[in-house]
């Protein structure tokens, strides 16, 4: 298909999105983040901003330039929750930030550990009273942060707890970069890795995802690898393209989890729109910009997509592309999507590293706790967002 056809479908799937996003939005989220009001007065966000965006704001209180940096290091290396603490600035500039500024909107509602503490889940509640969910896991050396980009999430996916949510709405970047912190206050050792792979579409909030991944890469505050910051998608083809030409240095995953149409289409809504042709094309245009490899996710569901059939059009569709599969036992109480058997889980990825794939099956880390992979569910009491359920070009009244 060619690439008009292709920004054609995005079109038409962004009026949806965005008809979704503004019904959702509340007032008080406005172009250059949140604003808190508390006590008659209105608070700046200041996780939203980015670090030149932090120096311009201070410059505008009447503060010297320099006093930006100190400002930038106590947000993202002292981890100050306000100013109060921040020494090197005076009294009174500490008073007029803490005035002026917020730097905590999450409140912990809820943290769960797995029983032997590999896993921890928590529940945070937003300003605005929405929740989501993160999760720290740690396997071996590997320190995983799974964040949130929105509240729940409109793809529908049917095997995923997230998607029976359906869209509340986008995360702000400062939002995104408030689960790093609180988390990293908390957690035993220091992440090695940050994914987007707890609620929400990442590409279907790009801005504030791209945002947000700058800011925690951010050499003057918390300097976390860019490469080992995931950004993972259902595989909204133009959204890829879109990440790729904007050079953002962060690695991609891309959810496959059904390798034809036919049957992606059944537990993927999403594909109706971006068939697979349409989406491995642009993984391979990521790949011929970008120069990296990609992972392809792959959750096994027992007889649904773990056939020698579907083994072997994963090595064809994959055949070109510098490639990690990480395979996922399905995890969901639904018995429509059981996990696939160890025996068959073990055959599928020996089949595919015999064919030069690198493979690796993932542990269902924090099943007991509703906290790995598509377990992530906050109970926003009588608010159910929006899905996109159907082929979105049929919704709109036009042919496929
Ligand atoms: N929306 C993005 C990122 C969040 S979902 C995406 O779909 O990629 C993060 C990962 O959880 C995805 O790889 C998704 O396929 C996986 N997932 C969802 N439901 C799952 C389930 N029931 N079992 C295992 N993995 C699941
Ligand atoms: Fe959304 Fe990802 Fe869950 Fe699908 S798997 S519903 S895209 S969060």
């Amino acid at each position: 298909m060619s690439d008009n056809r292709e920004c054609e479908d995005f079109s038409v799937f962004n009026i949806v999105i965005s008809i979704v996003f503004q019904t959702s939005l509340k007032l008080n989220i406005t172009k250059h983040g949140i604003l808190m009001q508390t006590n008659n007065l209105t608070k700046k966000y200041l996780l939203d901003y980015s670090r030149e965006e932090v120096y311009t704001f201070v410059q505008a209180l009447g503060m010297e330039p320099y006093r930006g940096n100190q400002i930038f290091k106590g947000m993202y290396v002292q981890l100050l929750s306000d100013f109060t603490n921040l020494t090197t600035l005076t009294r009174s500039s500490r008073d007029k930030l803490n005035h002026t500024v917020t730097l905590r909107t999450l409140k912990l509602k809820e943290q769960t550990a797995s029983v032997n503490d590999d896993t921890i889940k928590f529940l945070w509640s937003l300003y605005d009273g929405l929740k989501i969910e993160s999760v720290i896991i740690y396997e071996g050396r590997r320190v995983t942060f799974c964040i949130s980009s929105q509240v729940g999430c409109a793809l529908d996916c049917k095997f995923c707890t997230t998607g029976k949510m359906g869209f509340l709405r986008n995360l702000s970047s400062g939002e995104i970069v408030e689960q790093v912190l609180l988390m990293k206050q908390k957690a035993k050792r220091p992440a090695t890795n940050i994914v987007f792979m707890g609620m929400g579409e990442p590409l279907l909030n790009l801005k504030n995802v791209l945002k947000a991944s700058y800011i925690l890469a951010d050499p003057e505050g918390l300097a976390f690898s860019q490469k080992r910051i995931t950004i993972s998608t259902s595989g909204i083809a133009p959204a890829i393209r879109k990440l790729t030409d904007s050079g953002a240095p962060f690695s991609l995953a891309v959810s496959l989890n059904a390798v034809f149409d036919d049957s992606r289409e059944k537990i993927m809504p999403v594909s109706k729109n971006f068939p697979l042709n349409l989406l491995m094309e642009s993984v391979r245009y990521y790949i011929s910009k970008t120069k990296k490899r990609v992972t392809f996710e792959y959750i096994l569901i027992r007889g649904k997509n773990d056939t020698k059939r579907d083994a072997d059009q994963l090595i064809k569709l994959t055949r070109d592309i510098p490639c990690k599969i990480n395979l996922i036992p399905c995890n969901s109480d639904d018995p429509e999507f059981p996990p696939s058997t160890t025996e068959i889980t073990q055959w599928f990825a020996d089949y595919l590293h015999e064919r030069g794939r690198t493979t690796i099956v993932r542990l269902r880390k924090g099943w007991e706790i509703k906290a790995a992979c598509g377990q992530l569910y906050a109970d926003n009491e009588t608010k159910i967002g929006k899905k996109i359920s159907h082929n979105i070009k049929e919704k709109m009244g036009e042919s496929s």
